[in-house]
């Protein structure tokens, strides 16, 4: 969602007559957007500004700052004080995306810094501004805000209460970004599968992948991050039945203990969730499961751990985004529960997680050797000329050699492309393949 921000920043700035620069030393305009899921992520903040302050006095030509994303949401005025005199011009609040250009004119006029971070229940967005920054797929967001407030979550705070987009909204910017030559749609949503149409009351998340999947040049439909306490059997039926709908599911667990379960207010146990992975193994077999666990959240001790471990086994996911638990600002955690856990005890437990993950990772990828997949090519090889890499519906990343190269079309020429490929050769993070006929 953030990505898309951006995206949807750049087209704002592109409409108001900026021009886009890879070079700092040249722009007049430098906006930071910021992440305050992890503490790290925020420092980034920090040094960004530090260097940009460097700029400036090397080049006597400082270019405005404006900071957005959750952290500006999060701070606000206080950001003006409290960055060791870094000069901020604009700070934009998440709700507030779409006054950027009013933002730096008003500081551009005036002395002082302009500070934006009032609530906006609106969620339309005029169509044909983002620019995209990704060829092949387009990121759409549904909803934006949450209302769950989960014990170590700060997105409630920084993106606001949920609110849903307009189902006629949604499906006309899917239509343009087919018209904009895109084969993937991305819809976003904190808790994606909560959707229920503002303007369709009977339309639900199932029912709007229908729609969305109706819609003709679209070749596949993805989406993040839908709630497992949402996933039920109509969703499961529309991934099952949809056939521009991925085989994948990323399933957020955080933990496989259902008392830290409890503790982060997360609504479902184990149970749950492992039947909600038997329901949807048994309605589409061949489905790939992804998730994000936290590790070492307040009170988890050794044997909830290793209860998150024993789930990971049973589950087998196809990859996982793992955290070490870090103490976030007004979230319920950090004011009722002391963060007991050490750093090293952390460490050692996403050491092994990941460890876990990787030997399962590598055993999955080398049962894929010697089948053949629909690979949606979206890049090229940063290390080999005429190598190019795509996902299949399973989201595993495959990598392939062109077969046309040095007949004067570039590796470029496959992006976009739909081919079918047969794996030869895995790793624990992506497979190699060779293409097997050019679909
Ligand atoms: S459901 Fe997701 S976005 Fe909402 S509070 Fe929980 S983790 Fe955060």
């Amino acid at each position: 969602m953030n990505v898309h921000d951006s995206e949807r920043m750049a087209g704002l700035l592109d409409q108001a007559g900026y021009e886009p620069t890879s070079d700092d030393r040249d722009a007049d305009v430098i906006v930071i957007n910021t992440c305050s899921v992890r503490e790290h992520a925020e420092d980034k903040l920090y040094t960004r500004l530090g260097e940009l302050r460097v700029l400036g006095e090397e080049t006597g030509r400082p270019p405005m700052v404006a900071v957005a994303g959750c952290v500006a949401q999060q701070e606000g005025d206080a950001l003006l004080t409290g960055t060791n005199g870094h000069v901020i011009d604009v700070v934009l609040g998440t709700q507030r995306v779409k006054m950027l250009p009013i933002l730096l004119n008003k500081a551009a006029e005036s002395s002082a810094s302009a500070v934006d971070i009032a609530p906006w229940d609106d969620v339309g967005f005029p169509l044909g501004i983002a620019r995209r920054s990704d060829p092949v797929k387009a990121y759409i967001t549904i909803i934006e805000g949450c209302n769950d407030h989960c014990a170590f979550c700060v997105v409630p705070n920084t993106r606001g209460h949920e609110r849903m987009r307009a189902k006629a909204d949604i499906l006309a910017e899917v239509q343009e970004a087919v018209e904009s030559g895109r084969r993937e749609v991305q819809l976003l949503g904190q808790i994606v599968n909560h959707y229920r149409a503002p303007d369709d009351p009977a339309c639900d998340f199932a029912q709007l992948l229908r729609e969305v999947d109706a819609i003709g040049g679209i070749e596949r439909i993805r989406f993040a991050s839908p709630h497992p306490r949402h996933a039920g059997t109509r969703l499961i039926e529309a991934i099952r039945d949809l056939p521009r709908v991925c085989k994948h599911l990323h399933l957020p667990l955080q933990s496989g203990s259902s008392r830290v379960l409890r503790a982060m207010r997360r609504r479902h146990t184990r149970d749950e969730y492992l039947d909600l992975v038997r329901r949807v193994r048994e309605a589409i077999p061949n489905a790939t499961l992804s998730t994000d666990i936290i590790v070492g959240f307040p009170g988890e001790t050794s044997e909830d751990f290793d209860e998150t471990l024993s789930l990971i086994r049973t589950v087998q996911y196809h990859s996982i985004f793992s955290f070490k638990y870090s103490v976030r600002p007004h979230t319920l955690a950090s004011q009722r529960l002391p963060d007991d856990v050490s750093a090293d005890e952390k460490t050692a437990r996403i050491v092994a997680l990941q460890s876990l993950q990787r030997e399962i990772q590598t055993g999955l990828h080398e049962r894929l050797v010697g089948t053949t997949h629909e690979v949606l090519v979206d890049h090229t090889s940063r290390r080999r000329q005429a190598e190019v890499a795509g996902r299949t519906t399973g989201n595993t990343v495959v990598n392939f050699p062109v077969p046309d190269a040095g007949n004067g079309r570039g590796a470029e020429d496959w992006i976009g492309r739909l081919v079918r490929v047969t794996i030869r050769r895995a790793g624990p993070y992506s497979v190699w393949g060779e293409v097997a006929d050019s679909g």
